[in-house]
């Protein structure tokens, strides 16, 4: 919007090589996605919209006002990457659910599917505790990166975009906690990591 490219004039917009989306383009898809969720779950209740923190705070907000449906709404903080850019492969839970979610048509916002292994993992621990169903919707998918390997298909229902093979930062996504603040998403220069 004319509101936001105001404010994201230089400043640490300036930190980016190179923008991936654009802020209308995540709303207009986020929109989209709604949409669709929205005509899936009619006659699915109760729906659960689950945010994992942290990097899903700015897609589950917009994502969850697109769904004109009853859904609550509860979050769940893991950990896997640490504080660099690579995937450690050991997924912790720092934040678990605050309400049981059996008999709920679970709907897990993630931020990004890398190499899999969170949301495999995530997926796994959910199906353990008898829900009615479970979904991934993610924003962004490096499927590239796991051509060939065991998590190759994610079986995620809603993606937003697929995602090129390169770190990317912004609309919740970090750098050393950085950047989620960013209404667009895009790459940073190689001088902001040395
Ligand atoms: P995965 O387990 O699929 O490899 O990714 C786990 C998490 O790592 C994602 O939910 C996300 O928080 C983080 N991550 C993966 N790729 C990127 C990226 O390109 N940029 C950022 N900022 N975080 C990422
Ligand atoms: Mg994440
Ligand atoms: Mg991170």
């Amino acid at each position: 919007s004319a509101v936001y490219a105001e404010i994201w004039e230089g400043g640490l917009r300036e930190d980016l090589r190179e923008v991936l989306f654009d802020a209308d383009v995540i709303h207009d898809r986020v929109i989209e996605m709604g949409r669709a969720i929205t005509r899936d779950y009619t006659d699915k209740h109760p729906v659960l919209m689950l945010g994992i923190l942290k990097g899903s705070y700015p897609f589950l907000a917009d994502l969850a006002r697109a769904v004109n449906l009853p859904v609550t709404v509860d979050f769940m903080a893991v950990s896997s990457y640490g504080a660099g850019t690579k995937s450690s492969g050991v997924v912790r839970i720092m934040k678990d659910l605050d309400r049981a979610i059996e008999g709920r048509h679970v709907i897990i916002v993630e931020d990004i599917i890398d190499s899999g292994l969170t949301l495999h993992y995530l997926r796994e621990n959910l199906r353990g505790r008898s829900p009615a169903s479970v979904e991934i919707a993610a924003l962004l998918d490096k499927k590239a990166v796991r051509k060939g390997k065991e998590l190759e298909d994610m079986g995620a229902r809603y993606v937003g975009f697929d995602c090129p093979n390169e770190f990317v930062v912004g609309y919740g996504l970090d750098f050393k906690g950085r950047y989620r603040n960013l209404p667009f998403i895009g790459v940073l220069r190689p001088e902001v990591y040395s």
